[in-house]
């Protein structure tokens, strides 16, 4: 009926546990290059895609 929302395109990064905005979920560093984005071999983070942050369950062990 006219309203069309296109924004259910979620782009996960394979270290997400989440769709970012899930309930119980947030932001945090990604463990695998400690938030820097990069490996230590200057390769972009594939866990994170690069971005250094990852999607998590909050509260969680
Ligand atoms: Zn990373």
């Amino acid at each position: 009926m006219g309203i069309q929302n296109n924004n259910e395109h979620q782009h996960l990064s394979p270290g997400d546990a989440a769709p970012e905005g899930t309930p119980g979920t947030g932001e945090d560093l990604c463990r695998a290059c400690r938030g820097t984005g990069r490996l230590p071999l200057g390769d972009p983070c594939p866990t994170c895609e690069g971005t250094g942050i990852v999607i998590e369950g909050i509260g969680g062990g």
